[in-house]
């Protein structure tokens, strides 16, 4: 789970997340503004 960036609540799920060769790629969008962002890790 993440904050969206925009307006702050809380996103639950990832639409996709995929793992690149040195770290981790989520989808998220956020579901109050339908804002698209994306959290690695
Ligand atoms: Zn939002």
């Amino acid at each position: 789970m993440t904050k969206c960036p925009k307006c702050g609540k809380d996103v639950a799920e990832p639409d996709k997340s995929f793992v690149n060769k040195v770290f981790s790629v989520e989808a998220y969008t956020c579901k109050e503004c339908e804002t698209s962002f994306k959290v690695t890790g």
